[in-house]
């Protein structure tokens, strides 16, 4: 077997660990003589599935009793039409702080639903950092604020929460689990579960049991938060395959010592690579210090005609998904939880021989 290093921005590297419980599993999971995908979400081996990764994720992440986790299917994007669904009517003002392109995704989404307005734009930088926050022209009626606390394509994120007394709503499809969260300043947090979480087809949304009363009588079943809190997230049938994975995640993370160790080890990981690239002449990270990203670490290369010749070389010595997206260009490394720290020191190691032999 000959595993590379994945540095993918989603979806994106599992813990090799995990993949060799499933690999053990798949025939017979759990003495049912059938795998997990075979099984109904109804029988007593799912069932407890479910009420265990619940159970782990609110131990990994501290979230309090009047708040609902839910396992939604339609990923973070979804989630971007379901929250001004859920939460602000037609007419009603809601504020989006854009500091990427996932924010404008989800300001222009929102615009279907409601009064969505942007309150602070980073976009004049190429999002290469986060206004100030004394800046934003935050509406005093607002429904929620929405943010992305990681924008995973410019690198850039927010090392503090947003103060005020309005919901907070984030999308942390990138940066959850990645260190501890205080999951009581936020109204909605959300995420897609193919950067830290599991497989694609699962998606987290974990939300104040109080907003789940504002959505309006109407909506369809599955767009709607409550239906999925009523139901333990048995509304329809779940992705039962990328739920069992999310579980054996969040038992891996709880293995790796929970939250606080893996918040240690992500921040050394991006130190690291941050100091190289700092210290070199030949890479550079646009985003403004305060706001670089520990999950996805954008560099450029200062010949952008050598771009091809780095990914043929990285790719040969098994560092795999490194090309940058085409918004910023160059390289980008995601660094996730299931990126070993042993992955982003020989990323170091590679980037150091490849700017002495050019
Ligand atoms: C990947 C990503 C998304 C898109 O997630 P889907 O699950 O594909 O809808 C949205 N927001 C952020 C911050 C992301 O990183």
């Amino acid at each position: 077997m000959s595993r590379v290093y994945n540095f993918s921005a989603g979806p994106a590297a599992l813990p090799l660990e995990v993949l060799e419980n499933i690999r053990n599993d798949i025939p017979d999971w759990q003495g049912t003589g059938m795998s997990v995908m075979e099984v109904s979400h109804r029988s007593a081996e799912f069932v407890e599935l479910a009420a265990r990764s619940e159970a782990n994720l609110r131990e990994l992440l501290n979230i309090p009793e009047d708040y609902s986790v839910l396992f939604p299917q339609g990923g973070a994007t979804l989630q971007m039409a379901m929250i001004p669904m859920n939460l602000a009517q037609a007419g009603e003002t809601a504020d989006y702080v854009v500091t990427g392109s996932w924010g404008k995704k989800a300001a222009s989404e929102a615009t279907k639903f409601c009064n969505a307005t942007v309150v602070a734009d980073a976009s004049d930088k190429n999002f290469t950092y986060i206004p100030d926050e004394s800046s934003w022209q935050r509406n005093d009626n607002a429904a929620y604020l929405h943010y992305v606390p990681n924008e995973t394509i410019a690198g850039v994120e927010f090392h503090f929460v947003p103060g005020g007394d309005t919901p907070l709503v984030a999308d942390m499809s990138s940066t959850i689990l990645s260190r501890p969260v205080d999951v009581t300043k936020f109204g909605v947090i959300y995420a897609g579960a193919q950067k830290n979480i599991g497989p694609a087809g699962i998606t987290l949304v974990i939300v104040r049991n109080d907003l789940l009363d504002r959505a309006p009588k109407n909506l369809p079943h599955l767009m709607t938060w409550r239906s999925y809190a009523e139901s333990d997230s048995m509304t329809n049938t779940p992705p039962t395959f990328a739920w069992y994975v999310a579980d054996q995640v969040f038992q891996w993370l709880k293995r790796q010592g929970g939250l606080e160790a893996m918040a240690v080890i992500n921040k050394r990981k991006a130190d690291k690579l941050y100091s190289a690239i700092d210290a070199s002449s030949f890479y550079s990270n646009p985003v403004a210090k305060d706001f670089r990203s520990w999950m996805n670490v954008p560099f450029i290369l200062a010949d952008a005609s050598l771009d091809k010749k780095f990914l043929e070389q990285a790719n040969a010595a098994g560092l795999t998904n490194l090309k940058g997206h085409r918004s910023v260009g160059g390289m980008r490394a995601s660094i996730y939880n299931a990126v070993p720290e042993q992955a982003v020191d020989a990323l170091i190691e590679f980037m150091s021989e490849f700017e002495k032999n050019v």
